[in-house]
């Protein structure tokens, strides 16, 4: 008889991958659970932006020490993950977005990451085919860019050297005291649980608070002279903010097969995954407004994604409220890829009972309890 699972993970994203290789490292039994097959949710459909953030305290420590753990990593991944330390350029369009550009520069310097002030002329230098004129830029040298996918896929080979049992095609329908029900009736028996389904985590842990967010992407023909940063308007943030309206932002990046990724739209309420060509459209335009020669390119595929998002804009990483043996690893929302390794780590302190190198309070599911009780 094969002996029960120290951990048993429903989810093969980058965030059900991260965990199992960490936990596997650990010397725990892993074995991982999905539906359908690895990175087929949000993971697959995203841009891969290793960005560190900053609209709160939180957020800005887990970017922050995920993306220092992804630089650990770098010089391990394989070639198909595409690290790419091309770091961000924030454009400024205009007086007020520059005044944005010089406040997040205080503040990243502050807490230790490297940052340049780009002027009009620099920004024109970096990025050339950027319009002008544009009043300037704040470079982050440290983010990166990475394939999904093969991250993940990268991650589950791993865990799987590391011991960890993998089964794809059979989705977990009930997760509970100490045990995991499959579609096809097996019950299977592990010490820890973690809930790593996405946006479906509610329809296994009931009352959790994460929804489903839209998103549409653009991938272009290669033309590798188009750009050189991962390029967000500082307009991305008031839209990123919203939390009911639709809203698309110029968010564009450079792959390093030579293929440029357009991004990106935001939409809550949208239950089904079909490309919507008003959508679309809003967002292209916003593209060719900040870089006109696009226009002239050829896209080869346009597809959606949803993201898994929380009220708070924070993921929920700890034990559930209501069961010891259930653990949450979700609601990551447009910084999975980014936290996945963060997130790996605190889930990894969570269950050994050991300290984590940031506090885990931030992203405890009980916060969403309180806020409920709270009003
Ligand atoms: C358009 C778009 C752009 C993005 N860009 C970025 C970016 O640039 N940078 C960044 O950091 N993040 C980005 N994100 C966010 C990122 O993709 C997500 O936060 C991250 O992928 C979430 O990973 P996950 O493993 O939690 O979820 P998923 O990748 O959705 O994985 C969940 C897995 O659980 C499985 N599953 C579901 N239910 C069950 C069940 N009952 N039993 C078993 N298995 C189950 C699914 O099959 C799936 O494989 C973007 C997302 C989108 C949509």
């Amino acid at each position: 008889m094969t002996p029960s699972p120290d951990v048993l993970i429903a989810g093969a994203g980058i965030i059900g991958a991260a965990c199992a290789w960490e936990l596997a490292k650990a010397g725990l039994r892993v074995t991982v659970v999905d539906e359908n097959f690895p990175a087929c949710g949000a993971t697959g459909a995203s841009m891969g932006h290793i960005v560190v953030m900053d609209d709160s305290e939180a957020q800005f420590s887990l970017t922050r020490y995920s993306q220092k753990l992804w630089e650990e990593v770098a010089p391990s991944l394989p070639q198909n993950v595409e690290y790419d330390r091309c770091g961000t350029i924030w454009v400024a369009a205009d007086e007020e977005e520059f005044a944005e550009v010089r406040r997040k520069a205080v503040y990243y310097r502050e807490r230790g990451v490297r940052t340049e002030i780009l002027d009009s002329g620099a920004l024109h230098e970096a990025e050339p085919q950027l319009r002008v004129p544009l009043a300037g830029g704040l470079l982050v040298p440290e983010d990166s860019v990475v394939y999904p996918p093969a991250a993940a896929a990268f991650f589950l080979k791993k865990a799987s050297d590391a011991g960890a049992t993998l089964r794809f095609g059979q989705g977990v329908t009930s997760l509970t005291k100490g045990s995991a029900r499959l579609a096809d009736g097996t019950v299977m028996s592990a010490g820890k649980l973690i809930n790593a389904a996405g946006r479906r985590a509610p329809s296994l842990t009931a009352g959790i608070a994460v929804k489903p967010r839209k998103g549409h992407l653009v991938i272009t023909d290669r033309y590798p002279a188009m750009v050189r940063h991962q390029l967000v308007e500082l307009g991305y943030l008031k839209s990123a903010h919203s939390s009911t309206s639709d809203s698309v932002a110029f968010n564009l990046q450079p792959r390093r097969t030579g293929q440029v990724l357009i991004g990106s739209s935001r939409q809550y309420d949208v239950e089904h995954d079909r490309v919507e060509p008003a959508i679309l459209s809003k967002m292209l335009d916003r593209a060719f407004a900040y870089l006109p020669a696009l226009r002239n390119c050829s896209s080869i595929r346009v597809w959606t994604g949803f993201r898994p998002a929380t009220p708070d804009k924070l993921p929920l990483i700890g034990p559930s409220l209501e069961d010891p043996s259930v653990y949450l690893a979700t609601g990551h929302e447009g910084l999975g890829i980014t936290t996945s390794l963060g997130t790996a780590k605190l889930i990894r302190a969570h269950i050994l009972g050991t300290s984590a190198e940031i506090p885990t309070e931030p992203y405890a599911p009980s916060r969403q309890m309180a806020a409920e009780i709270h009003g």
